[in-house]
């Protein structure tokens, strides 16, 4: 296997931006697991695990991901979805969760484990106040709540944790 190739692709897919949240790439998010490429072939292998079900950016990140490939040298790279372990909001990295605050989208607290009581657990993206409530369980998509501040009155969406 060449390591810069190897790489290259890597860096190729790693700058696919999910559809739903053009802030984060599938990186951030966690949904890019692993690029590898077969040392006798060449080819491509792209490895993500999709963030739910009801999210149909699914298909368009395949579709991306295949271009960005395809730019990068790599027109048959394949792109293999795999769903377990599932994906959760954890996977999410350190500076996905800076980019999702900076764009006013309040980041995902931990998945799982002891759960938070909803009207304590969602910040403010705006000024941080933490008297925030839930006008919708539907955002601007369908793996978003909408919510507004009680504080500074705007509304934010929260990406749901499950
Ligand atoms: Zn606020």
């Amino acid at each position: 296997m060449s390591a810069d190739r190897s790489s290259a692709a890597r860096r190729a897919a790693a700058t696919v931006v999910d559809p739903e949240l053009r802030v984060l790439t599938i990186e951030d998010l966690g949904v890019l697991r692993d690029v590898t490429e077969d040392a006798a072939t060449g080819r491509v292998t792209v490895t993500i695990t999709p963030t739910y079900t009801g999210c149909p950016a699914m298909d368009v990140i395949r579709a991306d991901l295949r271009a960005a490939l395809a730019a990068a040298g790599h027109p048959d790279a394949e792109v293999v979805t795999v769903f377990a372990p599932a994906w959760s909001t954890d996977w999410i990295s350190g500076a996905g969760r800076a980019k999702l605050a900076a764009a006013g989208i309040a980041p995902p607290g931990p998945a799982g484990g002891r759960p938070v009581p909803v009207t304590l657990g969602v910040r403010c993206p705006h000024c941080g106040a933490a008297d925030t409530q839930q006008v919708s369980r539907f955002g601007s998509t369908a793996c978003k709540s909408l919510w507004r501040c009680r504080a500074c009155r705007e509304p934010f969406d929260h990406l749901r944790a499950f």
